[in-house]
């Protein structure tokens, strides 16, 4: 049986599924019971305490196990918390006294022990409140009988199955242990799919009905995905399974040979360079980008280290951050890209009120440029960041040249107020912008005169070309690249930036530059860096390496005449030539 989905994140992986359960659990706070039911309900929450227990204490062990340190001691602290009497003596007396049911009173006492915590000045107390709420759940999922999932520490290797996997779940997720994953929400833009490319762990997102269809497989069932064709593989036979497998190592073998290209420059056969960069998320991406010969970074998605946290990362914080990304690339240039909260992803803390169209709205530069708090702040650690290395700072939104021109003063009252502290920072710093929003790409050769360069969002600038969600996997088969108005749009941002000259240029670090179908028509564009997530880095490379630039050229102009995007794809997918049919998927 085949399920389909949106090919999210490439790689083809066999494996036991694990379907995450969506948990809301019911109040019990107003519940009540008779007094002849009091020493039952003390004596699940007993229960409770030492399932819990040993449950902390097993997922301690196995990261103790794996080298994970931080996470070992994570766990410590709440075995802590869960054996502090004061909480457990206060479920008791809630019990007894208030006449709670063993679940009711866990969670009075889980939230007024949460409440004082967050109440405390110091910001580690604070935090505690959150790990108290952990506890809190793990406890109640216990008293209700529902299975506990733990995604920081999985059991064993598996594939990831639910109605929605968020990209702040992707951020803590066990890489080691994750071999795939599969949701019901998402498509190919996502930045949950962002992520899975960047982890290299292939995902099927959008996949209606999966976690049904899954849960009747049973605990454990074998399943493949391919996240390459977005193909969900359930109940497979002895005789699939074998094919898939044997596939599975075909392309493994053929991602294996490109490792020669690690060391070589990116250039067509008739020697034209385009820069190669890769996308990242955080200083731990270093090592990544380094391993496959990276070019650069031509995305930095600084708005990661905003998530996840109760409050936005100081300038000493961000500076580290940026600096070690910085240093890590050795000169190499590093776009560092302005916080870009907003759309799917969201920070409580900044209490952005919700949107009937995020995407269209409250977003990004468009937030930055009212929270002088925030903009100013990460404008000083980048520039600061700029000293130890080559970095640039690209703006994410810009629609408008008054929107580049705002922006543009921040970054000077940044230097202002760095020059007035006696800080080192970079005086000269490169200043570019996203193009992804089609106000921008239509008026590009005016933008240019006052951006250092372009980078094109083409995930942004799709949905918005082609008025798709990105998110909507309803509409997920109109949001398509590939559309001729994309093409030409590209074009028009590509060619006022080549026209300009002298170190300006255009690149693009949407997911589209790392699309292997498309390599060629945007090459022969005229794109002069493409900015990709590390795993698909040198496919890109070897295509580059394998042709012409005339021939490229030609190939843009043709599929620059076409007028669907079926056939722009048709004609990519018949001039590709025989021998690098192969690194397609
Ligand atoms: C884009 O829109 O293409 C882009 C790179 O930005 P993000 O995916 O983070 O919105
Ligand atoms: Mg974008």
């Amino acid at each position: 049986m085949q399920l389909k989905g949106v090919a999210a994140a490439p790689g083809l992986v066999m494996g036991p599924c694990y379907v995450l359960e969506e948990v809301n659990h019911p109040d019990f706070t107003r519940h009540s019971i008779s007094e002849s039911f009091v020493d039952e309900e003390k004596g699940k929450v007993h229960i409770a305490l030492n399932i819990a227990s040993e449950q902390l204490t097993a997922i301690r062990d196995r990261a103790e196990a794996a080298g994970l340190e931080e996470q070992a001691a994570v766990m410590d602290a709440h075995l802590m918390m869960l054996g502090d009497p004061i909480l457990t003596e206060g479920f008791m007396s809630m019990i007894a006294s208030e006449k709670l049911p063993g679940v009711g009173a866990v969670q009075k006492g889980i939230a007024a022990q949460a409440d004082i915590f967050e109440a405390l000045e110091d910001a580690y107390f604070r935090e505690r409140a959150q790990d108290i709420r952990d506890i809190g759940r793990r406890l109640v999922n216990i008293l209700l009988g529902i299975q506990e999932a733990d995604l920081s520490a999985l059991p064993k290797q598996l594939i990831l199955i639910a109605r929605d996997i968020t990209p702040s779940m992707m951020a803590s997720v066990d890489t080691k242990n994750l071999l795939g994953i599969v949701a019901e929400i998402g498509g190919k833009t996502s930045h949950t799919a962002i992520l899975a490319n960047n982890m290299s762990i292939p995902a099927v997102l959008g996949c209606h009905d999966i976690v049904n269809v899954a849960r009747a497989q049973g605990v454990d069932a074998l399943i493949a995905i391919d996240g390459s064709t977005g193909t969900v593989h359930l109940g497979l036979t002895d005789e699939q399974a074998a094919t898939l497998k044997t596939e599975s190592e075909r392309r493994q073998a053929v991602k294996a040979s490109l490792s020669v290209l690690k060391d070589q420059a990116t250039m067509t056969k008739d020697g034209v360079h385009v820069q190669l960069a890769a996308n990242v998320m955080g200083p731990g991406d270093v090592e990544k980008v380094l391993a496959v010969g990276g070019e650069g970074v031509g995305l930095y998605r600084t708005e990661f280290l905003f998530m996840d946290r109760d409050k936005a990362p100081d300038e000493e914080e961000q500076y580290h951050a940026y600096k070690t990304m910085v240093e890590g690339l050795g000169g190499k240039p590093v776009i560092i890209r302005t916080m870009d909260i907003g759309g799917d992803k969201s920070v409580d803390y900044l209490n952005i009120e919700k949107e009937e169209n995020p995407f269209l709205g409250y977003r990004a530069l468009r937030i930055c440029l009212e929270r002088d708090d925030l903009f100013l702040t990460q404008l000083r650690a980048i520039l600061r960041a700029a000293v130890h290395g080559q970095a640039l700072v690209m703006f994410p939104m810009v629609c408008s040249l008054d929107e580049l021109r705002a922006a543009k003063a921040k970054v000077e009252q940044a230097k202002e107020q760095l020059k007035l502290r006696g800080e080192k920072y970079d005086e000269s710093i490169k200043v570019g912008i996203m193009i992804e929003i089609p106000s921008a790409a239509v008026i590009a050769d005016v933008l240019i005169k006052e951006a250092d360069f372009f980078s094109i969002g083409s995930n942004d600038l799709t949905q918005y070309t082609l008025a798709v969600d990105r998110m909507n996997e309803r509409i997920s088969y109109l949001y398509n690249s590939f559309h001729p108005a994309m093409l030409r749009l590209i074009k028009s941002v590509i060619d006022p930036a080549r026209q300009a000259g002298g170190q300006k240029f255009a690149g693009m670090c949407g997911e589209m530059a790392g699309d292997p179908r498309a390599t060629i028509v945007l090459l022969g564009l005229g794109l002069q860096e493409f900015s990709v997530g590390p795993a698909g880095l040198l496919r890109i490379r070897k295509i580059i390496n394998s042709v012409d630039f005339s021939f490229a050229q030609a190939v843009a102009a043709k599929a620059l005449t076409l007028g669907t995007a079926t056939e722009i794809e048709s004609y990519l997918a018949e001039i590709l030539p025989e021998d690098l049919r192969a690194y397609l998927v």
